[in-house]
Formats: structure tokens, sequence, C-alpha cells
């Protein structure tokens, strides 16, 4: 062995080095003394491994090892590396998921940090010269030198300095007369990212005078923020009660105290509209992550933040991640939101929990925000542990709306057959349509038809690769699997009784009812929200725009349309199938409906008209309904907290849910069935396994799925059990398995 690899070094000079590819333990590797100083815990490099130079993170720093080691080579630059703060944050999350470190990692760094990518820069045309003298200079040019005349005429003409492009590419002018006029010193360029060009326009807006429920708010917020010390709040406020303003004041609390604010909303709710009202108080000072701006859009507002430069970062789930300096406030809006779980994906982390433990870690105060506080959340701040605000006022002098149930059973006898609207829902759509006001109709199912039939033998059309019947498209004549997009066209003839004449169409999405819709009123004008219709990147704020701009009457859609958005002429909300998620085998069923239903009902009445709600059901007397209609919060939180801690579920323990998936049937129920055992002779007496099940959705994309429940009050403990028990088992490679801790759906 050569001197150069045998290095046992002094103290402190040996580091663990995770490899981005490798799963495995990390690997140790000597630090040269010049890079001592610099180095820590965190920090991005790249090492030999077997000839070749790979990229890694540095675990932790030691003394010693008892192996022969090779130097490090580099140090990546400082700010390919996660801050400190983020790098004890990813160390728990990685523990408390029970996710691999390195997973970890990559799920906080943006993939535009890893590979280096710069922002897009573009050249911005300023005036050097005043405008008078460029005017004159103007028409001196205008005889001898045309070209150079037309560039300052167009910069001229130009509300606000033209980027290159524009003038070169727009107004077909020369670039060697732009180059030219530099010289002379009339213009100078100026490098900007393309983001602040567009954004550059705005409307601002004064903070707004609290009324007395948003001020006691406040204070609180106020007296936690001062305090410097850490604290969690939870504002129970119903719709249009003023909660964005106060999040509005509190940050400028924030940064009036030297620190930054995080502000996370649901995914769906990160529209122009939530976009501007921030803007429109902070101007440019913000930095938005989310992920349709491009890599280089995403690159620049990490290292805005991290370097301190902006102080604001709004974005959806993954913002919680976001290199912001010196953290002082975390505002979680909507936070019983499940888009703010990762599901799918480990670590499969919550980013309102993460808020609460990156708050705690660095010192901060975190909002949380809702007119339907998660069950949890709730509980927090009964018994506690987050202080409680309740508004219960709207802050503009709109009404709630009325809302009534609809048997539709009887709707149904009275129309002698289906229908999708009972008849005060029809005499509703129709007055709105009269007086130029608009209406919501709520459908969770996208399509035309649910699936196809056979009447024969009974067979149902299914996707060849999930266990899931397929969804009859009707504009695109397609059937369609809604989880891994498969399509075909629909049958002619039965698959198993080969009856050419038997196959029916059942079940009815939300396409149906706007063709419905259409029958009943041929001059309607409907708009349909689903995730058929809003695959673009910016098609579900399109359509948004279109309904408030009054481009129909009726906005049809599944639950996207129940968030995040004011449409100040909705009077009337339908919902047409009230209690289609309460048939959902999930503990959490109920608070999901009760959420949806509020939350839906909250778009009704926000401006100045009153509003009103149908629900149609054929549940009429099932309670959650009838709470969700009187809209009583603290009967429906009573009630579901008893069945909770009668059945056992949380808040009174956590859950852990693992999910098996692999080709093979039999080899992926077996896997689950033995790890579950093993794990059982492993754990703690008090935790609670149930059985091995198939999933809810039990295939998916050739994929059986199988999985088991962990109830439990030691969720660390589990976790590192069942992290050393998932390295042994992922030898074999053909079984995924995933970790879901404190999981939203036990079903699916
Ligand atoms: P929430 O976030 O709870 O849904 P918003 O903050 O969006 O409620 O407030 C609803 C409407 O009331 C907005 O148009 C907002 O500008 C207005 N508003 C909020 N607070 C006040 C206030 N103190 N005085 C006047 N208008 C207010
Ligand atoms: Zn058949
Ligand atoms: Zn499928």
């Amino acid at each position: 062995m050569s001197e150069d690899r045998l290095f046992v070094g002094p103290a402190s000079s040996i580091a663990e080095v995770l490899l981005d590819q490798n799963l495995e333990k990390p690997l140790d590797y000597s630090i040269p003394p010049d890079f001592l100083p610099l180095i820590r815990p965190g920090f991005r490099v790249e090492v030999p491994v077997r000839g070749h130079l790979l990229q890694g993170t540095v675990f932790l720093i030691k003394n010693a090892t008892d192996r022969a080691v090779k130097p490090l080579s580099r140090l990546l630059p400082e700010e390919s590396s996660l801050p400190e703060p983020l790098w004890n944050l990813a160390l728990w999350m990685a523990r408390y998921y029970c996710c691999p470190l390195q997973r970890t990692l990559k799920c906080l760094t943006p993939p535009s940090i890893r590979k280096e990518i710069r922002p897009r820069i573009v050249q911005q045309v300023c005036l050097i010269l005043s405008r008078p003298d460029a005017a004159a200079l103007c028409s001196q040019l205008r005889i001898r030198q045309s070209a150079q005349a037309a560039v300052l005429e167009a910069i001229l003409a130009s509300p606000r300095p033209p980027t290159i492009g524009q003038l070169v590419h727009g107004l077909e002018l020369s670039r060697s007369a732009i180059a030219t006029l530099v010289k002379k010193k009339a213009i100078r360029l100026e490098a900007v990212s393309e983001e602040d060009l567009m954004e550059a326009d705005f409307f601002s807006t004064q903070p707004k005078t609290l009324n007395p429920e948003q001020l006691s708010c406040l204070q609180k917020i106020d007296a936690s923020l001062t305090s410097g010390q850490f604290a969690a709040h939870l504002i129970h406020g119903i719709t249009g009660s003023g909660k964005t303003e106060i999040y509005l004041q509190a940050i400028q609390r924030t940064l009036d105290l030297g620190k930054s604010a995080l502000m996370l909303v649901p995914e769906i709710a990160l529209t122009s509209q939530t976009i501007e009202r921030f803007r429109a108080r902070f101007g440019l000072k913000l930095a938005l992550l989310h992920h349709r701006r491009s890599l280089g859009q995403r690159t620049e507002a990490w290292e805005s933040l991290r370097s301190g430069g902006v102080k604001i970062a709004i974005g959806a789930r993954s913002a919680i991640f976001s290199p912001a300096k010196n953290v002082g406030l975390i505002i979680i809006d909507e936070e019983h939101d499940s888009s703010y779980k990762q599901s799918e994906e480990m670590p499969a982390y919550h980013a309102r929990d993460v808020a609460v433990m990156r708050a705690k870690m660095e010192k901060a105060v975190v909002i949380l925000g809702s007119a339907t506080p998660a069950l949890e959340s709730y509980y927090n701040a009964q018994i506690g542990k987050y202080i409680l605000s309740t508004i219960k006022v709207r802050a503009t002098a709109a009404s709630l709306p009325t809302v009534r149930i609809v048997d539709m059973k009887i709707a149904m006898d009275r129309t002698g057959g289906f229908t999708h609207f009972c008849q005060e829902l029809l005499d509703g759509i129709k007055m709105r349509c009269e007086t130029g006001e608009q209406t919501l109709l709520l459908l969770n199912r996208r399509g035309f038809h649910r699936m196809q039939l056979c009447a024969e033998c009974r067979h149902i059309v299914k996707c060849p690769h999930c266990d899931l019947s397929l969804t009859f498209h009707r504009e695109a004549n397609e059937l369609r699997c809604h989880l891994c997009n498969y399509l075909t066209s629909p049958l002619k003839e039965c698959p198993t009784c080969r009856s050419r004449s038997s196959l029916e169409f059942r079940g009815f999405g939300t396409e149906h009812v706007e063709r419905s819709l259409h029958a009943i009123f041929p001059e309607v004008r409907t708009l349909r929200m689903d995730r058929d219709t809003t695959r673009g990147k910016d098609s579900h704020e399109e359509l948004f725009k279109q309904f408030r701009a009054h481009k129909a009457d009726v906005l049809i859609g599944t639950q996207m349309i129940a968030k995040g958005f004011h449409f100040p002429s909705v009077t009337l909300v339908g919902v047409l199938n009230a209690d289609a998620a309460l048939q959902i085998p999930d503990y959490r069923s109920s608070e999901s409906v009760f959420q949806l239903l509020t939350q839906v009902a909250g778009r009704s009445g926000r401006a100045e008209l009153a509003g009103e709600v149908i629900l149609q059901t054929f549940m009429p007397e099932h309670p959650m309904l009838k709470l969700a209609a009187s809209q009583d919060f603290s009967a429906f939180y009573e009630r579901e907290l008893d069945e909770r801690r009668l059945f056992g579920f949380p808040p009174f323990c956590r859950l852990i849910k693992i999910v098996f998936s692999g080709p093979d049937e039999r080899q992926t129920s077996e896997t689950a069935a033995r790890f579950r055992q093993m794990l059982l002779e492993m754990a703690p007496q008090d935790a609670k396994f149930m059985p091995p099940l198939p999933s809810g959705h039990p295939k998916v994309k050739d994929l059986y799925r199988f999985q088991f429940l962990i109830k439990t009050n030691q969720v660390p403990l589990l976790s590192e059990l069942i992290a050393a028990l998932r390295l042994e088992f992922s030898r074999s490679r053909k079984i995924s398995i995933l970790v879901d801790v404190d999981p939203i759906s036990t079903f699916f």
C-alpha cells in the first residue's frame, strides 16, 4: 500500500462520508489539514472510491479509525451543503421517519443545488443619461446612426427597462448598436433574474386595522416572537376570518426583529392570487419555492434565502426545508391539509410536524392556521401544548352560509329515476344564472362513468396493471386507469362471457355531471376542474381565473375546487355526493369529510352576498353530515375524540404503517408477514400489531401491495428497530418496503 493511502490521523481528522448512491454504511476518509478548519458534518465532499471520484456528505468527524484510509479529494462549494440547522433537522427526520439519511438529505436539498445549475439571468438595458439628455442624444443620432437612435427610442418608450432579448429579438434592433451605446456611457446593462422581471408589477397594500379577535391573537404571537423561545400557536378561524392578515402582520414583526419567516400553503392554494397578497405587502423581498418553477429559479430562491438576502419564503410542503437564515417564524396555513404529508415516498414526512420540530430546534415560533384544524392539532391545543386563538367572526361583513341537507332518495323518487341534482339545487342554479351570481358543484369523482360492467356475468373491466376498475372518459372516448393512467378503448365484448350486448356503464363522474347540467339548462356556461382538465402546468390557475372573471356560471369539480381561492360572486355550493368519502374504511374518513364540507361551504358567500350550501346524500341522518351542516366544530371534535379514545387511534397513540410492494403476490404477502413477526418479537410489549392486509389499492402498476399497522407510544424506539430490520430485508431487492410514520391514511 502506498504512503498516501495509509493514513491514521491525529485528533478529529477522520470523516465518515455517506456516498450519494450507496445506501449502506458510511466510509472513512482522512481530512487533509487545510480542509480541517472548514469541514463540519453535513459538508458535501468528493472522495475516491475504487478509482472513481464520487460525491457524498460528511456524516461524522472523529479521532481515529481502525482501517487504512485515503484522504478526501475535494470539498464541494459551501453552498451545496445544508446549513447546520437543516442538517440537524435531517438527522432527526431520518431517525423519526425511519428513512436512510442519504434519502432524507436528497429530500432536503433541491436537485438544482446538487447539480450546481445556475439561475437564468437576463440583461436589462437601463439609461445612464437622464431622460431629456437621452431624448436629445436620440434626435442627434437619428441622422447618421439610426440604429442607435432606434435603441434609445425603444428604451424611452418602455415603461420599465427592456431586456436585451426584447430589443434584439422582439424589436429586431441591432445588438452592436446597444454595445456602442454602452461604450458611450449612455446606457448600461444590468444582470437581473428573469423572475424579478416577471413579477415586478404589483399593487401594494397597507396592514389592516385588526378587529379585537385578530388583535388578541397577534398579541399572543407577538409575545412569543419577542421572547425568542419556541412556541406553537394554533389559529382556529373560519374561512374569511382574517387569518392571512394576521400572518402578514406576524411576518412583519419577524422581519422587524431581524429574523426570517417561512410561509407554507397547500400546493393547490399556491396560486398567483395567494402570492400576490404577499407580494403586495412585502414586494420582491420574498422567495417562491414550488415545483412549477424552473430549476434555475429554485436555485436562485434557495441561494437568496441562504445568504440572508431574502427573508421570506413561500411555498408548498417542501418549503419547510428553506435554508433561510435565523428563522423566527414558520406559518402553516390550512394545517389540516393532506398535501403536507408525503405519503408515497420516503421520508414519509408531514411538513406540519417537521415545522414544529424545526421551530423547536431553532427557537422559533410556529403558527398553524385552519378553519378545520386536524384533530391532533386541536387536541394539542386543548392539552396546552399549543396556544389556541379562536376567531369566530368573518373579517368583512360577509355572513356564514346556510347549509341544507337533501335526501337524494326522496329526490330520485320524485324524478322517478336517477338524477345528479335535487330540485332545490336546480332552482338555486337557475336563480344564480339569472342574477349573475355563481355556483360551485363538488363531486369527488372525475371521468364520465365510473366503470364498464357486464350485466350477464358481473365482470368489471379492470386495469391490467392495477386492481382498479377503469373509468370511462367520454370526451376522449377511452377507458382510463386513475392509478397508472393506462388507456384503452371501451370494450365491445365481455372478456369473460363473450357477450356482445351486456356491457354497461355504471357510476358517474364530473364529466357526466357537466353534460347532464347542459341537458337541463342548455344556456348554462360551465367550467370543469379535475385532474383531467388541469394536466398543464398552469391550467389549474387558468381555470380559476376564467371562473373569477365570470366566464362561466357553474364550476364543476373534484375536491380541488374546495381550496384556497376566493370567488366573490359564488353564492351557492352544491355537494353532489356528500357521503362518498364516509364509506372509506379509515379512522380518519369522518374527519376528512367534515373538513372537506366545511372548506367547500366556506367558498360560498364570501363578499357582500349571502351564501347557501346544499349537501346531497343518501344518508341524511349521518351524524357527521349533520355536524358539517351546522358547522359545529366543537361538537364534531368532542364526538370524534371520543371515538378515537374508544378505539385507540391518534391522538391517543401513534401509528406506523409499513407497506410492502412486489411483483409476486404470494412472495410479497409472505414478506409482510415475516417482517411483522420478526418485528413483533423485538418490539416493546405495548406496541400493538394489526394483522397484515392487502392495501386499499391492492395492486398498482403491476406491483402487489400488502401492509400492516402498528399502534405505539414509542415511535423513536420502533423506528430504530424497523430501520435495522428494513436494512436486513433490503438485500432482497424485489420487494420494496415503505415505512410511513404517522400515516394520514391507514387504508390506501
Ligand atoms: P382567511 O385567511 O381567514 O380566509 P383573509 O385574511 O383572507 O381570511 O380575510 C378575508 C378578507 O377579509 C380579506 O379580503 C381581507 O383582506 C379582509 N380582512 C382581513 N382582516 C381585516 C380587517 N381587520 N379589516 C378589514 N378587512 C379585513
Ligand atoms: Zn360477461
Ligand atoms: Zn392501472
